[in-house]
C-alpha cells in the first residue's frame, strides 16, 4: 500500500482563499478590516522568520497587520502595558505573542493578560478551559489545522480510534480535546507510555507531536491508518541540512492509508489557521456569522 498524500500546502491555500474572500465581504458589507497584532520580544532568529511570514500572510488576505518588535531587555510591566493597549484597541481583533519569550519574562502571565476573545493562539487559560468543556473557544492553530484536514479526509471522525503522541499544551493536549470533541476514542501517549508501538498500532488516526526526528516508523502504523505528522525537526544527512517530521515518512507511507508530508503538511496549515482565527475573532467581536468550516 502507498498512502495518499494529504497536501497541507493545497489545504492552506484553500483556507487562505476562503479567508480572503470573507475579509473582502466584511470590508464591503460591514466596513470592517480584521486586524492581527503580533508581538515579538528579542532576537530569536526562528521567531523573526515566523513573525515576518505571519505579517506577509496577514497582508495577503487583506487584513491589517500590526507588528510590535521589542528589545530583549523589555520589562514585564512594559510588555503587559502593550498587551493592555492592544486589548483595548478596536482595530485589533487578534493578538499573538511570539513564543518563546526571553527567560526573564513569565510566559503564562503574559499570555493570560491577552483578552481571551483576541487570543488567536488559543493559549489563554480561559480558552483552554472552554475547549476542555466543549464550549466555543479560540482553538490553537496547529491542532485546528490538523482537525480541518482530518475532517476533510474522513468526513465524520466519530468512533475512530485516535492516538496522539505528545502531551504538550500547544499541540498534544488540544489535539486530543478536538478529536474527543468529534467523538473519536482518544489515547494520549507520551514519554512514559509503555509499548508505544502497540498503542500506535491501534490508531485509525495517528498524530505525532513528539519533537524527535522520524521516531514513528512504519511498524508502529496500522495498515490503512491516517498519519498526521506535526513534527518539524532540522537534521543533517549526508552533509545536507534537511527538514524531517516525527514520522519516518517512507516506512509509514508504505503502510498508512493517508499521510501528511514534512515539509508541506501541517506547517502551512498553522499560519492559515491563525488567519482563520483572526477572522473568527473579528466576526465574533462584531456579532457577525463566523466563517464556515474554519472553526472547531
Ligand atoms: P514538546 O517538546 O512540548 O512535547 C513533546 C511531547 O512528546 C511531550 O509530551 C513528550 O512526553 C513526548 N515525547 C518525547 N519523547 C517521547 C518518546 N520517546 N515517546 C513518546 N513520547 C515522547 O513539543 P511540541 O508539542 O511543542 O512540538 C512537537 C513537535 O511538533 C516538534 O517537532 C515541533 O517542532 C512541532 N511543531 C510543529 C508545529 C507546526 O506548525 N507544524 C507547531 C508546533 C510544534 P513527556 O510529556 O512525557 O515529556
Amino acid at each position: 500500500m502507498t498512502a495518499k498524500v494529504i497536501d497541507g500546502k493545497a489545504f492552506a491555500a484553500n483556507v487562505r482563499a476562503r479567508v480572503a474572500e470573507h475579509v473582502a465581504r466584511l470590508k464591503e458589507e460591514n466596513g470592517l478590516v480584521p486586524g492581527l497584532a503580533v508581538v515579538l520580544v528579542g532576537e530569536d532568529p526562528a521567531s523573526k522568520v515566523y513573525v515576518k511570514n505571519k505579517h506577509a500572510s496577514t497582508i495577503e488576505v487583506g487584513m491589517a497587520s500590526f507588528e510590535h518588535r521589542l528589545p530583549t531587555e523589555t520589562g514585564e510591566a512594559e510588555l503587559l502595558a502593550l498587551i493592555d493597549k492592544l486589548n483595548a484597541d478596536p482595530a485589533v481583533h487578534g493578538i499573538l505573542v511570539q513564543l518563546p519569550l526571553p527567560g526573564h519574562l513569565n510566559s503564562e502571565l503574559v499570555i493570560n493578560r491577552i483578552d481571551p476573545a483576541k487570543d488567536v493562539d488559543g493559549f489563554h487559560i480561559s480558552n483552554v478551559g472552554l475547549l476542555g468543556t466543549g464550549q466555543k473557544s479560540m482553538v490553537p492553530c496547529t491542532p485546528l489545522g490538523c482537525l480541518i484536514m482530518l475532517r476533510d479526509h474522513h468526513g465524520k471522525l466519530a468512533g475512530l480510534n485516535a492516538v496522539v503522541v505528545g502531551r504538550s499544551n500547544i499541540v498534544g493536549k488540544p489535539m486530543a480535546q478536538l478529536l474527543l470533541g468529534d467523538s473519536c476514542t482518544v489515547t494520549i501517549a507520551h514519554s512514559r507510555t509503555k509499548d508505544l508501538a502497540e498503542v500506535c498500532r491501534r490508531a485509525d488516526i495517528l498524530v505525532a507531536a513528539v519533537g524527535r526526528p522520524e521516531m514513528i516508523t512504519g511498524e508502529m502504523v496500522k495498515p490503512g491508518a491516517t498519519v498526521i505528522d506535526v513534527g518539524i525537526n532540522r537534521i543533517e544527512r549526508a552533509g545536507k541540512a534537511r527538514l524531517v517530521g516525527d514520522v519516518h515518512y517512507e516506512s509509514a507511507a508504505a503502510v498508512a492509508g493517508a499521510i501528511t508530508p514534512v515539509p508541506g503538511g501541517v506547517g502551512p496549515m498553522t499560519i492559515a489557521c491563525l488567519l482563520a482565527n483572526t477572522l473568527t475573532a473579528c466576526c465574533r467581536a462584531n456579532g457577525l456569522a463566523e466563517p464556515e468550516g474554519l472553526t472547531a
